[in-house]
């Protein structure tokens, strides 16, 4: 039995190195891979909360070593959207970065499960990502772009045309920067799951992709760094969507495999909830619309007319939150003082029965 250690005693933690240069990066992981040393990385986007959290804590279970990046990436933003605005909090992250580390310090030295360490986080400028030309997420622009295809091009992808592109663009560029062995990625985000998959799969990347559950508030929203444009107002309705998944999920638990009777249920949650929105005052509404509810095989998103119990299915859906028509004089609006839409994303794995394969195989 390990000995009491005063406060005193305590090792003094180092802060987490931070990396913004891929040449640095890369001499530290070429150290790494000569001492045989496994490396699980998380990329993210910054604003961390405790969905980032859950995967650096995954990955910190699996690996000696992890990485995370915070980088903000511009071509998976269209131009309407938020990327001036999107939530840049450098000094919380790292100090939640720093805690965790510090955290799984003292747990190694225990018994524990954390086995690794969060060795750097990679945050590198825009300029060192798209050293050429410019970051444009524009089509038809010019640059090294990576596409998926079709994955990319429905349900997200539907209405934000190049953002999968955007995203596997900048997977492809840290994925090679740090080769690392595992790459952690959330369920909540679960399209880009299928299409980061399917890019390492065809460029023979050799990572192996692991995917972990979507944190949620402890009212069923999943947990977003963009929440924080809702205010409470829109905030409280937003969980309509997932209360709309879960009837549909309900409905195939109790094995009606339809895709019209899975989605009717939630797709009727979902106006009923809109109707009821309408029918208050403008002060006192959070009006939204329906983007898509869909039912798709799991490994190819292709909609599915018939859910196979030994594959299961992937039920997922986004609404746009309004802007706020009537905010009031004291009202909590949110960043952006509730004047943007906030576009929300959620889905539920419908599980294969157990014991049962098939999931790649078409439908
Ligand atoms: P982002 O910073 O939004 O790009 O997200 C970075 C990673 O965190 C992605 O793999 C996301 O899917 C994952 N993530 C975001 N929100 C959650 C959540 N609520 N639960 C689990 N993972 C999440």
């Amino acid at each position: 039995m390990s000995s009491p250690v005063s406060e005193d005693d305590q090792p003094h933690h180092t802060p987490v190195r931070v990396i913004r240069n891929p040449g640095e990066m890369r001499t530290y992981r070429r150290e790494l891979l000569l001492a045989g040393e496994s490396v699980g990385f998380v990329p993210t986007m910054g604003a961390l909360h405790a969905g980032h959290i859950s995967l650096i804590r995954e990955a910190l279970e699996e690996n000696r070593h992890v990485f995370v990046s915070i980088y903000v990436n511009p071509t998976q933003f269209a131009p309407n959207e938020d990327l001036s605005t999107y939530p840049r909090t450098w000094e919380v992250d790292m100090e939640i970065i720093n805690t965790l580390d510090e955290q799984a310090a003292l747990e190694r030295s225990g018994s524990s499960e954390y086995r690794g360490r969060i060795s750097a986080v990679f945050a590198p400028t825009t300029d060192v990502m798209y050293p050429n030309l410019p970051p444009i997420s524009h089509p038809d622009a010019h640059g090294s772009f990576v596409t998926i295809s079709p994955l990319s091009s429905v349900l997200e992808g539907a209405s934000r045309p190049t953002f999968f592109r955007g995203v596997a663009t900048v997977c492809m560029k840290l994925f090679n920067i740090i080769t690392p062995d595992r790459v952690y990625l959330g369920q909540k985000d679960i399209q880009q799951t299928v299409v980061i998959r399917r890019m390492v799969e065809d460029f023979h990347l050799g990572i192996d992709v692991k995917i972990v559950p979507t944190v949620r508030e402890p009212d069923g929203l999943a947990m977003s760094s963009r929440n924080v444009y809702l205010g409470s107002r829109r905030r409280r309705v937003a969980t309509a969507l997932y209360d709309a998944l879960t009837t549909g999920a309900e409905v195939y638990e109790c094995r009606d495999l339809t895709r019209e009777a899975i989605l009717r249920e939630a797709e009727d949650h979902l106006y009923a909830v809109c109707a009821e929105q309408h029918r208050l005052p403008p002060s006192q509404r959070a009006l939204f619309e329906i983007d898509y509810i869909s039912l798709a095989n799991r490994a190819t998103l292709r909609e599915l007319e018939f859910v196979r119990v030994e594959r299961g299915a992937i039920l997922s859906g986004a609404i746009k939150m309004l802007p706020l028509e009537e905010p009031a004089a004291d009202e909590d609006c949110g960043v952006g003082g509730g004047t943007s839409a906030v576009r929300i994303i959620d889905n539920i794995v419908l599980e294969p029965e157990e014991g049962s394969a098939g999931e790649d195989e078409d439908e």
